[in-house]
Order: C-alpha cells, then sequence, then structure tokens
C-alpha cells in the first residue's frame, strides 16, 4: 500500500523528521483559507500547491507549482484540483488529482543557495538487509543519476543485529558535503527517517529532494513510501490512510472478495488456483505466443460462487479475447471445481461473450473434463498446460 506525500511526511514528523508545515485541501476556497493561516504562523507569503496523487515526477507534469501570494494559490489550486496529472510515472491518460497539500516555501532565498540531496530506505533483497541509498543529486530522477553518474550514488547497509550505526549516520552526512550545524543535523535526519521506515513495517521511504535550507535545517521535501500490506495488521492507524481512488478499481474490488487480482495488459484472461500455478500459467500463454491479461489466484476454494466472482472481474477487461482456466486439483477435487465452473457460466446466463478454455489436473481430473464435455457449454477442455494454451491460441487465430 502506498500513501500520499502529505501522509507520509506526517508519518516522518512523528519521528522526528523535519517538515515543511502544510495541510491538504480539496477546494481553491479551503487552499487560500490554509495559506493565510501558514502565512501568520509563517510570516512568509509564499506558498507551494503540490498535486496528492499516487505518482512521483509531478513537478514535470505540472503538478508542483510555486504560489507568490493569495491570488496566485487560488488560481493554482483551482487549475491543480481536479486536473488529469500525467507525469513520467503515470498513465498516458494520468491521474485525477482530488487535493493539494499547501505549504509554505521552504526555498527562501538566503546567503547560501538551498541544496537539494536524494534519500532512500530500502529492503536489498539480495542481501536481505535495510539499505539507506544516497545522492548529491537530489531533485532530479534516482535513474537518471544512476545512469549518467552512478558514482554520484552511495549506499549503507544496516546489520539487522545492530540496526543503523551512528557512524553509518555520520558517513551519509560527511559523503553528502556537510559540516558544522547541518552535518549534526542530518545525522539526525537519517537516524529519524530509518525509524519511520522500521516503525511503520515500510518496503521503502523515498525523500526526493532532501533539502538543506539556507540556515541549515534538513528536512524532507518530498516523500514516497510503500508499506508492507501484510504488516498492515498491525498498524491499524496506517491501514486507514489508504486511498481507494488511487488504486486499481477491478484490483480493488478482487481484494474485496478474497481473490488475488494484478491487471496485466494482454488478451488473454487467466484464472488458476495457487500463486506459483498462475505464474507457470502466464509463461506457457507466452510461450504458446499469447500475452495473459491478468493474473488471478482464485486461492483453495474453487467454488461456484468464486468462480463466478472470478470470471465476471476478468470480463470487466475489454481486451479480454478468451479465459483460460487452470485448476490443480489436489486438496479440491477438480470434479467439484468443474461442477462450480459449469454453475457460475450457467449462472452468468450470456454475460460470457469469450471463448473459455479450462484444464484441469489432479484428482478426479477425467471425470472433471466428462462432466465439462458433456454440460453443452461452449467450454473447451482440455488435460495438459501445454494442449491448453495451445488451444487458446488456436481459438483466437
Ligand atoms: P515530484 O516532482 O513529484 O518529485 O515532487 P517534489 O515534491 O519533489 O517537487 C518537485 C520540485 O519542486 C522539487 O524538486 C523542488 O525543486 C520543487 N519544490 C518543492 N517544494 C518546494 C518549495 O517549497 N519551494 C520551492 N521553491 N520549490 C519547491
Ligand atoms: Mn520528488
Amino acid at each position: 500500500m502506498n500513501l500520499h506525500e502529505y501522509q507520509g511526511k506526517e508519518l516522518l514528523s512523528k519521528y522526528g523528521v523535519k517538515i515543511q508545515r502544510g495541510k491538504v485541501a480539496t477546494t481553491p476556497e479551503e487552499a487560500v483559507e490554509l495559506a493565510k493561516k501558514l502565512t501568520e504562523e509563517t510570516g512568509t507569503g509564499w506558498h507551494v500547491i503540490k498535486a496528492q496523487v499516487h505518482a512521483g515526477g509531478r513537478g514535470k507534469g505540472g503538478g508542483v507549482k510555486l504560489a507568490k501570494n493569495l491570488d496566485q494559490v487560488k488560481e493554482i489550486a483551482n487549475e491543480i484540483i481536479g486536473m488529469q496529472l500525467v507525469t513520467p510515472q503515470t498513465s498516458a491518460e494520468g491521474k485525477k488529482v482530488h487535493q493539494v497539500l499547501v505549504a509554505e516555501d521552504v526555498y527562501y532565498p538566503g546567503d547560501n543557495e538551498p541544496e537539494e540531496y536524494y534519500m532512500s530506505v530500502l529492503l536489498n533483497r539480495a542481501t536481505g538487509r535495510n539499505m539507506i541509498m544516497y545522492s548529491t543529486e537530489g531533485g532530479m530522477d534516482i535513474e537518471e543519476v544512476a545512469e549518467t553518474m552512478p558514482n554520484k550514488i552511495f549506499t549503507e547497509e544496516i546489520d539487522p543485529a545492530v540496526g543503523l550505526q551512528g557512524f553509518q549516520a555520520r558517513r551519509i552526512a560527511f559523503n553528502l558535503g556537510l559540516s558544522g550545524q547541518a552535518f549534526k543535523e542530518m545525522t539526525k535526519f537519517v537516524f529519524s527517517l530509518y525509524n519511520a521506515y522500521v516503525g511503520a513495517d515500510a518496503s521503502m521511504f523515498e525523500i526526493n529532494p532532501v533539502l538543506k535550507t539556507s540556515d541549515d535545517q534538513i528536512m524532507a521535501v518530498d516523500c514516497k513510501v510503500s508499506l508492507d500490506d501484510n504488516s498492515l495488521f498491525r498498524h491499524k492507524d496506517l491501514a486507514e490512510l489508504r486511498d481507494k481512488r488511487e488504486e486499481d478499481a477491478t484490483e480493488v474490488e478482487a481484494g474485496e472478495a478474497g481473490l488475488n487480482f494484478v491487471k496485466l495488459d494482454g488478451n488473454v484472461g487467466c484464472m488458476v488456483n495457487g500463486a506459483g500455478l498462475a505464474m507457470a500459467t502466464m509463461d506457457m500463454i507466452k510461450q504458446a505466443g499469447g500475452s495473459p491479461a491478468n493474473f488471478l489466484d482464485v486461492g483453495g476454494t474453487a467454488d461456484a460462487e468464486r468462480v463466478e466472482k472470478a470470471f465476471r472481474i476478468i470480463l470487466k477487461d475489454d481486451n479480454v479475447d478468451a479465459i483460460l482456466v487452470n485448476i490443480f486439483g489436489g486438496i479440491v477435487r477438480c470434479d467439484r471445481v468443474a461442477q462450480g465452473i459449469i454453475d457460475a457460466y450457467k449462472n452468468m446466463g450470456d454475460a460470457i461473450k469469450v471463448p473459455i478454455i479450462v484444464r484441469l489436473q489432479g484428482t478426479n481430473a477425467v471425470e472433471a473434463k466428462e462432466m465439462i464435455d458433456n454440460s453443452g457449454l461452449k467450454v473447451h477442455s482440455a488435460i495438459t498446460l501445454e494442449e491448453a494454451a495451445n488451444k487458446v491460441e488456436e481459438v483466437l487465430s
């Protein structure tokens, strides 16, 4: 699960990370009210207005703008709220903006120019350790830095037995070229950020840019967070921050039905019991020259109700030209699953307009195939996966 920038920053703030003052608004009028209050608190009349969507690169798409007075706050908020924001990280149609963060401008002109750094905390899956990745080249895409100046990216791995050590935080501040007050502030920043990552059971925190203000404060100006879904049961407060508007509607519906579904961009719908089998099925479809439209694991109980729900979810995708059902009958017998498919199909009347290929393997597979073949429905059956995948290609060509 991902958080919005403002939610991530509030979370960071609880762990002692410095953030600029700000709040979210859903209307231009509300944005102006917030900006007025901020000016009273901070004395600064400049504000930054930032689209809150689950995608980076908002600045490039016109979703982050500076307002120098209240009229501009209203104008910019009016422009951003409700827009379809297209950034290098969204699809071509972009994401609808429902709210903006109105925050004090912390890039105030001073004796020294503000500096921008990059910092993220994530799991290095190769070593199984948490890692802090950082760079002096903040504000720009880290992918671009990695490509053009890989020597400017540093990493610090954390030993799980002892946690983040003081010398590591100091090495980070040193490599970022800091000294004096800013050096101390950076070591504090690193510890607070790391504690937030561990405390929230996050799988990633990315702060780009980390800002050094002209008065040597270190703060998080941007914040991207991914939380580990498997840990949400022990973070009820964080689970509540979920914004379903940011997620694929079909994936949300599938999740609520207890189905493990991921939408893809091919044309062969897949319904499978078991995640490993689902991946193998997708591989077979590819090998036979097709392209999977989704990943769908119906789980252990492939009864009529679940199968029907799964069919309905797969069929919401207009790109689907055929559905491959691949069931391995281990604990659930194939004949029961076959009955589920037949019942679901009959129940759905003429909602199913694409060919269905069913492959059943395992306990009572032969009986199950007979049931399908004798059902009178337009369902093709197969025993081997290869046979099934080839049949899909046959009905499509
Ligand atoms: P992103 O484009 O989605 O990564 O959004 P960011 O939060 O990183 O903002 C994009 C850019 O806007 C930053 O790299 C900064 O250069 C700039 N920016 C962000 N906040 C402020 C601010 O308070 N004042 C000024 N002047 N610029 C800002
Ligand atoms: Mn950013």
